[in-house]
């Protein structure tokens, strides 16, 4: 059977990525839905190419953008609006496939409603796990959901699980897995001195070594908050506590992950830093499929090296590994004061080093209270919440600089 994709986010780094795939693969995938809140220009470009049925933007004044920027002899796709029309698309009966690609906690809602409505969900997503893990793995549980880890750590360690463990949302780790070795590049300032990172820019920020990537997810490698994101991630996706997933730096971003068994055996999954080859595999899955990379020179590379993380100089990854061990509140509260946070720095409204503060600063004032958060709409709410403090704080930062 032919696949039909609904790729939320298509004008985003892991969009274009997925749809350079899909086109490589014409007589396996096509296209069936694609999104975007902004460059509807493009996004009007992509559905054309794509021969899309669907699009999703944010409202009624992005339909207008489509409709002009519309320059094709087909047929002009079914325009949807909103959370709502993200949330029909992706539980489309027509839909077999959704590309989770939207940033932040705005793709929880769709990515959850593709887990309701029983689809094949390739999550590139991580503040949706973050955020709600509990409550989305649930749903992938409850309704024969297939997910597919697309972060290229977690798509590494995917590929290093055993068969019978694929394809699962477990509830507990894989009996013989003894640790999860999370790679991390350690981004644009793994050297820089702790002094000098009070004054990086967000150019120097977005500048990733290895990977091109969207500005936010950037700018959470520079913090390497990304990497604390991940260890959530990993956490909900393979059911690993905290105290089993090792974050390891490794400059060189080819081994994006591995598995270490309890025989000592430790699997990994190498290749070049190019978010393509997780998409193929995702797509493909169970089959491998061409994704348009060439082949790896380990000649040329030389020499793989692994490191420590420093959580002195990256505070924002303990931040991540504490809020892990504390509760989903200060998870909810880590995540949305993050994308505030990163949104100020990159408009060069706070610093480099508020962002670790400001986050500090939103999980000590969500965590007075306690919550139940079993529901999403409690979960939205305090995100909403985490929001707020973390707009007052981050101005009051603003006003102090
Ligand atoms: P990006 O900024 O390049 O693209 C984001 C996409 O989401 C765009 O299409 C944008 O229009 C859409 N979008 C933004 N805000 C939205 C909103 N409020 N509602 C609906 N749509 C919205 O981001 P990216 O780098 O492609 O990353 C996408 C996701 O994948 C992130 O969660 C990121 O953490 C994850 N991820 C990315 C990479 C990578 O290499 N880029 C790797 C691993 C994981
Ligand atoms: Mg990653």
């Amino acid at each position: 059977m032919i696949q039909s994709v609904c790729i939320l986010g298509s004008t985003g780094s892991i969009g274009q990525s997925t749809l350079d795939v899909i086109a490589r693969n014409p007589e396996k995938m096509q296209v069936y839905a694609l999104s975007a809140f902004s460059r509807i220009k493009l996004l009007a470009q992509q559905a054309a190419q794509s021969r899309a049925k669907v699009v999703v933007v944010p409202d009624e004044a992005a339909l207008k953008s489509f409709k002009s920027a519309w320059n094709s002899p087909h047929p002009m796709p079914e325009i949807r609006l909103g959370t709502e029309g993200l949330k029909q698309t992706a539980a489309d009966a027509a839909v077999t496939t959704v590309m989770a690609a939207i940033v932040g906690a705005a793709c929880l809602e769709p990515a959850l409603a593709a887990a309701q409505a029983g689809k094949r969900i390739l999550l590139a997503n991580k503040e949706s796990l973050v955020a709600a893990g509990g409550l989305f793995m649930q749903a992938v549980r409850d309704h024969g959901a297939q997910l597919m880890p697309i972060d290229s750590e977690h798509n590494a360690m995917y590929q290093c699980l055993p068969l019978e463990a694929q394809c699962s949302a477990p509830t507990a780790p894989y009996p013989t897995i003894q640790r999860l070795l999370l790679t991390a590049s350690g981004g644009p300032f793994r050297q820089t001195d702790a002094a000098a990172l009070h004054y990086v820019t967000p150019a120097q920020a977005c500048n990733h070594p290895n990977w091109s990537m969207g500005r936010k997810i950037s700018v959470d490698s520079a913090t390497m908050l990304n990497k604390g994101l991940e260890v959530i991630e990993a956490h909900w996706l393979f059911a690993m506590p905290a105290e089993k997933i090792q974050v390891v730096v490794h400059p060189q971003s080819i081994v994006h992950s591995m598995v270490e068994y309890l025989d000592g055996s430790i699997l990994a999954q190498l290749g070049q830093p190019d978010m393509r080859t997780p998409i193929a595999y995702g797509l493909g899955y169970p089959e491998r499929i061409p994704s348009g990379l060439g082949l790896m020179d380990l000649m040329q590379l030389g020499r793989l090296d692994f490191s420590e993380p420093d959580f002195h100089r990256f505070p924002c990854l303990k931040l991540a590994f504490d809020a892990l061990k504390s509760s989903q509140a200060a998870c909810v509260a880590l995540n949305a004061a993050n994308e505030i946070a990163v949104e100020y720095f990159l408009n060069e409204q706070i610093r480099y080093t508020d962002i670790a503060i400001l986050i500090a600063h939103s999980i000590e004032q969500v965590e007075k209270n306690t919550y139940d958060l079993s529901h999403l709409d409690a979960v939205l709410d305090l995100d909403e919440q985490a929001r707020q403090i973390a707009k007052q704080y981050a101005n009051t930062l603003r006003a102090a600089h």
